[in-house]
């Protein structure tokens, strides 16, 4: 195939390319990319980051699930260490070889949260993660308790990560214009989460529990795991609603939830 040949956006792929300069060189300026750095790239598409990344001297490595879109930047890049997969069912700690890493894409959107908590469970952690996103999505990672937007997904952010909300993108910045907003995050995960891993799978259970049911009470929510009494011990109200809640409420109840499955 021609490397030259337009290439039809696909909308299952989640193709929305970006074509605004300002806003390209501007991503560029908060990864900051360096010479020595080893850079993965989710999605690189027609390159938009891609030639900027190449151009600072990091190692990079691109991972791609498009066919056409993979064959075309082996094409233009023959040395160009290129994965054509899905990034779901990429181990991206053994991509690295063990060795740090850091990560970048603009991530299509149809699955940023699965490859969110994907990304945030791997087994070496990236260095840190610079992703656009749907704006709306930031907006539930970097949510505090008390925010509507507050839920599972802003929890485990907070839990193995600290989030950063760097700027907004429009939609005149992409071609096809998606319908939404975007913006750019940076995740640096922390060297240890701030759940233990001991008490962490209770914890992942009442967070699920609480927003899977979120206009219930906690009392009604929880009900197969805690009672009211149980609740009010960790200093939470049993008529409260599962937003009002800090990671730290939650972790509490893990607490009381473990000691009671352990008969203690
Ligand atoms: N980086 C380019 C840019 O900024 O213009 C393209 C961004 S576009 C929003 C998303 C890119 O991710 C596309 O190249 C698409 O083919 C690719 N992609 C979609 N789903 C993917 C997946 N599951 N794994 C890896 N790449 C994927």
């Amino acid at each position: 195939m021609s490397p030259d040949r337009p290439h039809k956006a696909r909308k299952r792929f989640g193709q929305n390319f970006l074509v605004d300069e300002a806003v390209i060189d501007r991503i560029i300026a908060s990864i900051g990319p360096a010479t020595g750095q080893h850079i993965i790239e989710i999605g690189p598409g027609q390159e938009a980051l891609t030639g900027p990344l190449l151009a600072s001297g990091a190692r990079l490595t691109v991972v791609e699930i498009d066919r056409d879109l993979a064959a075309r930047l082996r094409l233009r890049h023959p040395d160009l260490a290129i994965r054509q997969a899905d990034a779901l069912d990429v181990d991206f700690a053994e991509l690295a070889d063990g060795e740090p890493y850091r990560l970048v894409g603009n991530l299509p959107y149809n699955i940023s949260t699965p490859i969110l908590f994907h990304l945030l469970a791997q087994s070496v952690p990236p260095r840190d993660m610079h992703f656009m996103l749907q704006k709306e999505v930031v907006l539930r990672m970097t949510a505090e308790h008390g925010d509507r937007a507050q839920g599972r997904l802003g929890l485990m952010c907070r839990n193995r990560a600290e989030v950063t909300h760097l700027f907004d993108v429009p939609p005149e910045a992409f071609l096809p214009r998606p319908r939404v907003e975007s913006a750019i995050v940076r995740v640096t995960p922390r060297e240890r989460p701030l759940v233990p891993e001991s008490v962490e799978p209770v914890f992942d259970e009442l967070v699920r529990l609480a927003f899977g049911r979120r206009r219930k009470t906690l009392r009604n929510s929880l009900r197969e795991k805690l009672d009211a009494e149980d609740l009010e011990a960790a200093g939470v109200n049993p008529g409260a609603r599962p937003e009002t809640l800090g990671l730290e409420d939650f972790l509490a109840l893990a607490h009381i939830a473990e000691r009671k499955s352990a008969g203690r």
